[in-house]
């Protein structure tokens, strides 16, 4: 029998300690914690994952800072305001939604999020101490995935852990994140030979894809923790994930939902960050 992992439920108690350390840090230094997020142009998905961020900076008592620009924004416009968010002593988080729109040079844009305000853990400096397992802010999704497999008490040391996806975001620190952890990780893309093979090998399979059933039952194996990160629609307009739930869940020990899943951690993590941004300061 699988046990599902409840993202919502871990989401819950996590954002509940993070309460604790903001009204701590409240009183500790007077000042409130603050995350700025940075919106470009009028992509609805954006608008929605923006709108969510701030009700969840409200919740948690962290003051946001919404900065909305016109699709028409200029580079210089768009730099401008990053690097006076920057400078901003309020401002302990910076977010730019992506993605921009096309005309703007994104790396050129995050690259001027100083590395100890970058809460969605993107820059290279971030990036580079996760593989070198020193301290820094870690990609939310991610992070998110490890804060479920460690409070769920699931073995990752010596496994075998297979993350089918290598996106910087996503995937590339998923498997970091696993490796610290002493798994033998291997990562999957779209060039990989042998794809089911190797899956089915796998102690711990995170699918990042971004396919709707993708992971089907005979990629899995007997008992296997699955962790299914894709937001995708199915035919019928339904949100589903990159695992084919229904086929899969009777194989595994673990599994965890789409919707209710990695989902609800994401933003969870980045007020984890946010919050740890903010107490280094
Ligand atoms: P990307 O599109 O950047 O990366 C997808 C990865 O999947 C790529 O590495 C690609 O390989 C690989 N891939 C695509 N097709 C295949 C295939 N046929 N076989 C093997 N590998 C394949 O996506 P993201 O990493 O940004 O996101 C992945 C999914 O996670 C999406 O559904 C996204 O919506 C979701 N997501 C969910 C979040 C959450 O909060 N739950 C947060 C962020 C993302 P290659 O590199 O070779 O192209």
């Amino acid at each position: 029998m699988y046990k599902l992992i409840d993202g919502k439920a871990h989401s819950a108690r996590i954002r509940g300690e993070i309460k604790a350390r903001v009204e701590q840090y409240k009183k500790a230094r007077g000042s409130d914690i603050g995350l700025a997020v940075v919106l470009v142009g009028s992509d609805p998905a954006s608008q929605v994952y923006v709108r969510n961020k701030i009700r969840a900076c409200e919740e948690c008592g962290i003051k946001s800072f919404a900065n909305y620009l016109p699709e028409t924004a200029r580079q210089k416009d768009v730099e401008e305001l990053v690097k006076s968010l920057a400078e901003d002593e309020n401002i302990h988080g910076i977010l730019v939604q992506l993605p921009l729109p096309a005309h703007l040079d994104e790396k050129a844009i995050l690259d001027l999020i100083p590395v100890e305000k970058d809460v969605d853990g993107f820059c290279e400096e971030n990036i580079g101490r996760l593989c070198m397992n020193r301290d820094c802010l870690v990609a939310c999704t991610p992070n998110g995935v490890m804060q479920m497999l460690k409070a769920e008490g699931t073995e990752i040391k010596g496994k075998n852990a297979v993350v089918i996806g290598r996106s910087n975001i996503v995937g590339k620190p998923m498997a970091m994140l696993l490796l610290n952890a002493d798994a033998t990780v291997t990562v999957c893309h779209s060039k990989t030979a042998n794809l089911k093979e190797i899956c089915r090998n796998a102690d711990i399979l995170v699918a990042a894809i971004g396919r709707a059933k993708f992971v089907t039952a005979d990629m899995v194996k007997d008992g296997a923790v699955v962790v299914d990160v894709g937001i995708n629609r199915n035919s019928d307009g339904k949100l589903c994930g990159d695992v084919d739930f229904d086929a899969v869940r009777d194989k595994c020990s673990y599994i965890t939902p789409v919707p209710g899943g990695v989902g609800p951690m994401t933003i969870t993590m980045l007020l984890y960050n946010t919050v740890c941004a903010a107490e280094r300061s």
